[in-house]
């Protein structure tokens, strides 16, 4: 909320001095101001979103032992699962398609 005070207060003298010097007027560029403080806060709420770190991997002792065998239903390339962190984990991605689960070998 004081953050966007500060803004509001930066904006205002911004768009005051803007005005005086260029002779536009001054409600239009301190409403230019804030679309454009709104747009700026809009995209750099996104980035962050995109940089939040990835969680840290398990512990190995926390991992179970699976032996899932995956097919791919796309190109039918075969890939086998053998540590996972649940017993009936999420299939993996191939040719951008979720791998169908063949059958678990005993
Ligand atoms: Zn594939």
């Amino acid at each position: 909320m004081r953050r966007l005070l500060i803004v509001i207060g930066a904006a205002a003298v911004v768009a005051l001095v803007v005005s005086t010097v260029s002779g536009a007027p001054f409600v239009g560029v301190l409403l230019a101001l804030l679309l454009g403080a709104v747009i700026l806060g809009t995209g750099w709420f996104f980035l962050r979103s995109f940089a939040t770190p990835v969680p840290p991997p398990p512990e190995p002792g926390t991992l179970r032992r699976v032996k899932l065998t995956y097919r791919c239903p796309v190109c039918g390339a075969e890939v086998r699962m053998t540590a996972a962190d649940t017993e009936d984990p999420e299939p993996p991605r191939h040719c951008m398609e979720d791998m169908e689960l063949v059958a678990p070998i005993d």
